[in-house]
């Protein structure tokens, strides 16, 4: 099976300015997501030697760091779709009416999603995820890339709030930098992932 490969930006690295600086985006996506990929494919790797060796006594290690980058290869490419030099203000549509539904108004849910951001304890993220067994919206906290968070959510927003994302830039004033994400998240890319989520049937309902 083919490599996991690392997903070009879709703007150029200025394009996010000033909310997002150029170089925090050059060194996030060619350097710390670019690991995460590389982590990926040499654990699928070691995995694959494990098994053609008969000798599985490292499977414990081996699965938390398979679960560890493949689930920060999966969020930084959402981060970065999440994201566009024309986005800002607020969702349209379903996907507004449902935000609205599930916490009460729009700036209830924004604040809720930019504390969970902001008081991750050491490194993860914030994210709005489908719940498809209850279907309904969630804020989740996550911690490193896949701790802490429910089994089902799709992820449809997700905030970056390792320190990596803001330190060059905003240095240890996180809630700044969250605040600034909101001026570039494109509410078309999280309409259009909230749309596919609601097709996804997790349990059959008995009849
Ligand atoms: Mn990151």
């Amino acid at each position: 099976m083919r490599p996991y490969e690392l997903p070009d930006l879709p703007y150029d690295h200025g394009a996010l300015e000033p909310h997002y600086s150029a170089r925090v985006l050059e060194l996030h996506h060619g350097k710390h997501h670019a690991a995460y990929v590389k982590g990926l494919n040499t654990t699928i790797e070691r995995l694959d030697a494990a098994r053609a060796a008969g000798d599985l006594s490292s499977i414990v290690g081996l699965e938390k760091t398979l679960a560890f980058n493949l689930s920060g290869h999966v969020l930084h490419t959402i981060f970065w779709q999440n994201l566009s030099p024309d986005g800002g203000g607020r969702p349209e549509g379903e996907l507004a009416a449902a935000i609205d539904d599930g916490f009460g108004s729009f700036d209830a849910f924004r604040a809720q999603l930019s504390e969970a951001a902001n008081t991750v304890q050491g490194s993860g993220w914030g994210a709005l995820s489908w719940e498809p067994l209850g279907q309904r919206l969630f804020v989740e906290q996550i911690y490193d890339h896949q701790g802490n968070v429910g089994q089902s959510g799709v992820l449809l927003l997700v905030v970056d709030a390792w320190e990596h994302a803001y330190y060059l830039q905003y240095e240890n004033r996180r809630a700044e930098y969250v605040d600034a994400i909101w001026n570039v998240v494109d509410w078309e890319d999280v309409a259009r992932r909230f749309d596919r989520a609601r097709e996804l049937v997790l349990v059959e309902q008995p009849r």
